[in-house]
């Protein structure tokens, strides 16, 4: 791992965004952020190759992809509540894509990003919660596979409390992760769009809950109080880290207190942390929707300003 990187990569292609009509999901702020991480010294954004089929095999089941692909079964191809089109999954192969080159990325050069979301509710044999194919587990197993890294964490810093990467996890001991949320699906309304709220914490996932109204002292005690386990034994050879923007108190999901800044800070935490472990971050951005998809799109820069001002 370089310690000091000149340059911070970053994966995104215009195709990540499938056409899925009027959504929730602003599907447009990739090519926002995109397009602001340009302008950001030290930042190189360049586009991934696609995840091939047997990539997302080792995280998924051969039912799951195929009706992804072809749309068929239908209910089980639209499961993560996409409208399906033959362009979804090209699109998904893409994002995984990304994911895994920033994870290689980032091996390599201590940080990178991948400029795509819409992962940590996916499933093995299903997905929920707008994502489709599990990109962290993705990625994991192949760089594992290719014996870029041995042992994967993931911290999970979405608003929504990760389930299926903990059903995921769960089976694979060489990964950790750790997902700290302010909203498990019980309450989130309009969309009640998972199946599996809660999952028991197991050896190697856990979970805490942020109270509500929780602002960035006690965000950054939580965060502090956990962070420890993800090294704990056993080094990681990489971190991925789910830089989710709903936790902003403007986000019609999110119950917490904290501003654009605070969202700022909470990212100088986890890059300077991993600096301080050695360990590469490769981040996704992950939900974030508030209507203004400007504030959206200023979170997700800051995580990069985050980034370069820790890594470069
Ligand atoms: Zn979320």
């Amino acid at each position: 791992m370089n310690r000091q990187p000149r340059s911070l990569p970053a994966f995104y292609d215009p195709g990540f965004a499938a056409p899925i009509g009027d959504h929730i999901m602003p599907i447009g702020k990739f090519a926002l952020v995109a397009e602001g991480a340009r302008a950001i010294p030290g930042v190189h954004v360049a586009r991934p190759r696609p995840c091939e089929r047997e990539q997302l095999l080792r995280a998924h089941t051969p039912e799951y992809v195929e009706a992804v692909r072809s749309g068929h079964p239908r209910a089980l191809a639209e499961s993560q509540k996409f409208p399906w089109s033959p362009q979804l999954y090209e699109s998904v192969c893409l994002t995984n894509g990304a994911v895994i080159e920033a994870g290689a990325a980032a091996i390599d050069r201590g940080v990178a990003a991948a400029i795509a979301s819409g992962f940590h509710h996916a499933h093995a044999d299903h997905g929920e919660g707008f994502c489709t194919f599990n990109g962290l587990v993705v990625a994991a197993e192949h760089l594992r596979q290719a014996r870029q890294a041995q042992n994967v964490a993931i911290l999970d810093l979405d608003l929504h409390y990760g389930n299926g990467t903990a059903s995921l996890v769960s089976s694979r001991p060489w990964m950790r992760a750790l997902s700290l949320y302010g909203n498990d699906y019980a309450n989130n309304e309009p969309f009640r769009d998972v199946t599996t709220l809660r999952h028991e914490d197991g050896p190697n996932h856990r979970s805490a809950p942020l109270p509500a109204g929780c602002r960035l002292p006690e965000l950054l005690k939580v965060l502090d109080a956990h962070l420890g386990w993800l090294v704990e034994d056993r080094r990681p050879d990489l971190l991925f880290f789910q830089a989710g923007a709903d936790p902003f108190r403007e986000d019609p999901y999110s119950p917490l207190d904290l501003g654009i800044e605070d969202l700022k800070v909470r990212d100088e935490r986890v890059f300077q942390w991993a600096k301080d472990e050695r360990l590469p971050v490769a981040w996704v951005l992950a939900g974030g929707y508030t209507r203004d998809i400007s504030k959206v799109v200023a979170i997700h820069l800051n995580t990069f300003h985050a980034a370069r001002s820790v890594h470069l």
